[in-house]
């Protein structure tokens, strides 16, 4: 099941998409309801409650994606470095900051959190910052939507708190990473989270091995595998809620692969009107043009 958040005739609704069809079944509910997107049917989900009739079949065409999450409940929780050749680039590129700016796997998941404030959609602007920083970089994320409450949970049971998945662009300014060392500032300005461009639930992939993409203006820059993660999903699942309890809609941004604009020599940073496309297998894809 895809569901997705969208705009149609000026109104914030949620649907299930048919990508084959290139239809949306717009659920039939109020306004009100749906002014937290798909979040609204996570929880109806979550507390054993049929989901509400179809009220009509709309063409995507004639809708408008928003973020599945307009803006979630609280902070996007990220994995920072977890995929090696990623690690491995910002160790080279002399840009990294951190806990960590070796060339070694973590021995713990690094995670940070984006605010729900910078969450966009699809083929929204990225806002460009200009003066603030001139290091505006793109990190392809597979983003996992949880389902189910829970704390301490095992890994061996973690998948049961999955409810899906979407895209997410963990846009990123580098210098201001370098110079708060920690992340949130750098990763939290208005626009960083491009999100969707819908969620998918977990039967329709498999999270901890699908591919993933991304390119900028057509070129492909980021080509690898969710199966390259050094802590896959069960893992961070298990450490982030050893003490914090995980909520229906939490977000968990996976990593990003190798391929970054901090990774090239001279790095590639990204500029006005330059478009960052992400590609997820099983899920779809998620474009941005940056303002
Ligand atoms: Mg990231």
């Amino acid at each position: 099941m895809k569901l997705a958040t969208f705009c149609y005739k000026e109104q914030r609704s949620i649907g299930i998409v048919n990508t084959n069809r290139n239809e949306i079944s717009r659920f039939d509910i109020n306004m009100e309801y749906a002014k937290n997107g798909v979040q609204y049917i996570l929880d109806l989900m979550s507390n054993g409650i049929d989901l509400p009739p179809i009220a009509e079949i709309i063409p995507l065409n004639q809708v408008t994606l928003e973020a599945p999450f307009p803006r979630p409940r609280r902070n996007i929780f990220c994995a920072g470095k977890n995929y090696l050749d990623h690690v491995k680039e910002v160790a080279k590129s002399g840009l990294g900051s951190g806990p960590t700016s070796g060339n070694d796997a973590p021995a713990y998941p690094i995670i940070f959190t984006k605010v729900p404030e910078s969450v966009i959609g699809a083929n929204r602007k990225i806002l460009r910052h200009a003066g603030l920083t001139s290091h505006l970089d793109y990190e392809a994320e597979l983003a996992v939507v949880i389902g189910k409450e829970g704390r301490g949970i095992r890994r061996e049971e973690a998948m049961d708190y999955v409810w899906g998945y979407t895209i997410i662009n963990d846009v990123s300014a580098r210098d201001l990473q370098k110079k708060h060392q920690q992340w949130l500032i750098a990763k939290s300005l208005d626009t960083f989270c491009p999100m969707g461009p819908w969620v998918v639930s977990k039967d329709e992939l498999d999270g901890n091995n699908t591919a993933i993409k991304c390119w900028v203006n057509g070129e492909l820059r980021q080509n690898s595998s969710t199966a390259q993660f050094i802590f896959d999903i069960p893992r961070l699942i298990e450490s982030l809620s050893a003490g914090i309890t995980l909520y229906p809609g939490d977000i968990i941004a996976t990593g990003t692969p190798s391929g970054v604009g901090m990774g090239f020599n001279p790095p590639r940073f990204l500029n006005s009107g330059d478009t960052v496309k992400i590609e997820i297998a099983g899920i779809g894809t998620l474009e941005n043009i940056v303002e």
